[in-house]
C-alpha cells in the first residue's frame, strides 16, 4: 500500500532548542584547531530559504558516530582531516547516471536493472529535496534515481559502488537510514512512496578476457523504508547543535591523542 503524505514535522522541533539552552563555544579547543576550519560555510541558500543550515543523512550519520565531531563540524566548520580518498565512486556515479538518462522518458528501464525493479524512471528527474525543520535548520537529500509506479507512488534508488558482492556482507545501517530519509523527503514534498527503496550495487566481476571489456556485476537490494525513523534523529541533531559542546567519544584515537599532546 502506498504511504500517505504526512503533515509538516517542523513544529516537533519547537521545544528542542529551549530545552537545550544556549550554545557554549569552546574557545581553547577552537584556538587549537583553528587551522582546520572549513573554508566552506555550513549554510546554503535556496530561493527564500536563506541562511538556514541544511543537514543531510551523512550529517546524521556523523552525529551518530560522535556528537562532538558533528557539533564542531556544523557549528564551527571544523572537520577531521580527510586523508587520501578515492574519487572513483564519484566517476562511477556520473557514468551510471548518464546511462540511466538514456532511458528516461521512455517506457523502458535500463537493461542493467530491467526485471529487477518496477516502475519507470522519474521524468523529469528531481534530484534534490528539501524540508525545513525550523527557522534555523533544514533537512535535504540528493537522490541518485527515483522510480515512479503506475499508481504515482515513488521508490527512491541509491547507487553504490562496491569492491565485491554485497550479498556476502551485512547491510551497512547508514544505507537503511539513507533510504528512509529519501522516503521521508519525498513524502514531505508531496510524493507518496511505495514503502520500499533500492540499493543498486555495481562491483567488479571476474573475467579472462578483460581486453573485451571489464566485467561489472550488478546486485539490487530492496529494503523496506520507514520515514518515521527520520524525525527523531532530526530532533536529536537540533538538540545537539543548540547545546554546549558534547564530550568526546571515549574510544576515539583522535581526541585521546589531542588530550595526550596537550600535556607537553
Ligand atoms: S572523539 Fe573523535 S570523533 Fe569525537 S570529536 Fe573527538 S576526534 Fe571527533
Amino acid at each position: 500500500m502506498p504511504r500517505k503524505r504526512k503533515a509538516s514535522q517542523g513544529d516537533l522541533f519547537a521545544n528542542a532548542k529551549a530545552a537545550a539552552g544556549q550554545t557554549d563555544r569552546p574557545s581553547t579547543f577552537r584556538q587549537a584547531v583553528a587551522a582546520r576550519r572549513s573554508p566552506r560555510p555550513r549554510t546554503e541558500s535556496s530561493g527564500v530559504e536563506k541562511k538556514r543550515t541544511w543537514l543531510s543523512a551523512t550529517a546524521i550519520e556523523s552525529m551518530r558516530r560522535c556528537p562532538r565531531c558533528f557539533w564542531l563540524d556544523r557549528n564551527q566548520g571544523i572537520r577531521q582531516p580527510e586523508g587520501i580518498v578515492s574519487r572513483l565512486a564519484n566517476r562511477f556515479d556520473v557514468v551510471i547516471k548518464r546511462y540511466f538518462d538514456l532511458y528516461r522518458g521512455t517506457n523502458e528501464l535500463p537493461p542493467m536493472v530491467a526485471g529487477r525493479v518496477k516502475g519507470k524512471l522519474q521524468h523529469p528527474f528531481q534530484e534534490k529535496y528539501w524540508h525545513p525543520i525550523d527557522d534555523r535548520y533544514g533537512y535535504y537529500g540528493k537522490l541518485d534515481e527515483c522510480l515512479v509506479s503506475d499508481n504515482h507512488t515513488y521508490t527512491p534508488v541509491d547507487h553504490k559502488t562496491a569492491s565485491s558482492d554485497p550479498n556476502a556482507r551485512e547491510l551497512i545501517p547508514a544505507y537503511q537510514f539513507q533510504l528512509d530519509s529519501y522516503a521521508f523527503l519525498l513524502e514531505q514534498n508531496g510524493r507518496p512512496t511505495t514503502g520500499i527503496g533500492h540499493l543498486i550495487y555495481f562491483f567488479p566481476g571476474h573475467g579472462d578476457r578483460l581486453h573485451h571489456g571489464f566485467p561489472m556485476e550488478i546486485s539490487v537490494k530492496t529494503l523496506k523504508t520507514n520515514p518515521d525513523k527520520v524525525v527523531p534523529e532530526l530532533k536529536k541533531a537540533v538538540t545537539i547543535l543548540v547545546s554546549p559542546l558534547p564530550k568526546p567519544t571515549p574510544d576515539c584515537n583522535f581526541c585521546t591523542y589531542v588530550e595526550q599532546v596537550k600535556k607537553f
